[in-house]
């Protein structure tokens, strides 16, 4: 059957020009992909035969993304296309980099250097699909395969082993079986790949419909490279009534249970990681492990830190491992206290991980769990929307009123506020300049006068 892509009108126009200039040109990789998936590709590519020169020379504006890789970005309007010309890539290096690109004339050289079938296919409406590795058929059978030798081309780019599983994940296919014990025999290169590389991957990996797919990382030796901590976890068995599988698998279900954003994913993918270290077993045979928040925080952020993570994604994701196991009083003024150190901006986050954590857990035992959760959200909204002081700033005295008030400068006044605010957090009412003096007054004494 004859497969039919809709391109879009800017993609359409710039092979048409390339094409009335004498050049070969094809949409290419991951956009032919999704379209016959019948996907929304995210960013359409453009594969040529003309040179990066000869695509500047025909377009008005363009940008010189990687010229020695042979990528032109072409600007249409505000969106930007890029256009790369055929290329073969040279010998490897370090299982990294190809040393040098060579560029060529053949469609069929540069798609030959392609990671897996699916990726490998090009399109334009004059000469239809190309598809020489039989993509179609591997998107049909759902496998993701490398395009050539699986052994060969994980020896060139180490990083294609974890592209495998993220696009397993994301596709919900599996890894075709060559391609699968490629894996297993040449995971050890990946210790060659940079952290930024892995970080993208395990991101795209995790945020996917299916993060659960981690399992795939794990069994075939991915994971013991990158993330060695998660193989503890998978061996670290949960014989506890509330739990019904191992602590690695526990992870697994409660990933798959939380939405695909990536401080979520993450959190659930650390939330535990400290049980290994933390495990004792009690004379009745119960497996305890306390501590295992602060534990699991510490690990996640010397993980988050290896893999070159942002500052502010190892701030979320380790305050929210720290607090995932915490159960505040049911009444307001122990979920103002919850949100106090919790903090409002991530508080909404820390209800979805319980959430998802309970529902990774012995469902006998969830009933409760449940009622308890649904208690503390309704409360929250009631705190939210009634605006109560939950923060140091929204306390009715703030330092220089203490000092209008006689107390001296200095770190001492710190203390007081958050004694204040400890009032306010039981009361929201007490909130008041004058209340709050009094009170200041009362517990630290009469201030010494000015003169
Ligand atoms: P997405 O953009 O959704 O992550 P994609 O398939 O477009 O998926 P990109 O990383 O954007 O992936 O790469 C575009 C294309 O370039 C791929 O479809 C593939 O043909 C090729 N490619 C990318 N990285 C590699 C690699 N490491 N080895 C071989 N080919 C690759
Ligand atoms: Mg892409």
């Amino acid at each position: 059957m004859q497969i039919q892509i809709q391109i879009p009108e800017k993609v359409n126009k710039i092979i048409r020009t390339l094409a009335a200039a004498g050049h070969e040109a094809y949409a290419v990789g991951g956009c032919v992909r999704d379209a016959v998936l019948g996907r929304e590709p995210a960013d359409w590519d453009i594969t040529t035969s003309a040179s990066p020169m000869e695509v500047k020379a025909l377009f008005c504006r363009t940008i010189d993304t990687g010229i020695r890789h042979g990528t032109v970005t072409v600007m249409l309007g505000q969106e930007g296309f890029e256009v790369t010309t055929y290329r073969v890539d040279g010998t490897y290096e370090d299982c990294r980099h190809p040393k040098e690109v060579q560029f060529t004339k053949s469609l069929l050289e540069d798609l030959k250097r392609r990671d897996f079938t699916i990726n490998a296919m090009a399109y334009n409406d004059a000469e239809g699909l190309v598809d020489a590795f039989d993509g179609t058929g591997d998107l049909e059978k759902g496998i993701i395969r490398c395009v050539g030798k699986a052994e060969e081309r994980f020896t060139e780019d180490a990083l294609r082993m974890m592209r495998a599983v993220r696009f397993s994940a994301q596709l919900g296919f599996s890894l075709e079986e060559q391609t699968r014990a490629a894996i297993g025999k040449l995971c050890g290169n990946l210790r060659r790949v940079s952290a930024e590389r892995i970080q993208t991957e395990l991101v795209k990996l995790l945020t996917s419909p299916h993060p659960e797919r981690l399992r795939e990382a794990w069994e075939t030796g991915i994971t013991r490279v990158v993330l060695p901590e998660f193989d503890r976890c998978m061996a670290c068995e949960q014989n506890n009534p509330h739990h019904i599988y191992s602590v690695g698998e526990h992870t697994l279900h409660a990933l798959a249970y939380i939405e695909a954003d990536k401080v979520l994913r993450l959190t659930m993918l650390f939330h535990d990681f400290g049980k290994p270290e933390v495990k004792t077993t009690g004379p009745d045979g119960i497996d305890h492990f306390r501590r295992h928040p602060e534990v699991s925080e510490e690990l996640a952020g010397k993980v988050l830190k290896r893999l070159k993570f942002d500052n502010e994604t190892v701030r979320q994701v380790k305050k929210l491992v720290w607090c995932h196991d915490q159960h505040p009083a049911l009444t307001p003024a122990g979920v103002r206290k919850a949100l106090n150190w919790i903090g409002e901006d991530l508080f909404a986050s820390y209800l979805k991980v319980q959430r998802a954590d309970i529902l990774a857990q012995n469902p006998a035992m969830q009933e409760p769990k449940f009622l308890a959760l649904e208690k503390v959200e309704q409360i929250y909204k009631r705190i939210i929307r009634e605006q109560n002081c939950i923060t140091l700033k929204q306390l009715a005295v703030g330092g220089r009123d203490l000092m209008e008030a006689g107390f001296p400068a200095g770190p001492f006044l710190g203390e007081i506020l958050q004694y204040l605010l400890e009032l306010v957090l039981e009361e929201p009412e007490r909130n008041q300049k004058e209340w709050l003096l009094g009170e200041a007054v009362r517990r630290y004494g009469r201030p010494p006068s000015p003169d």
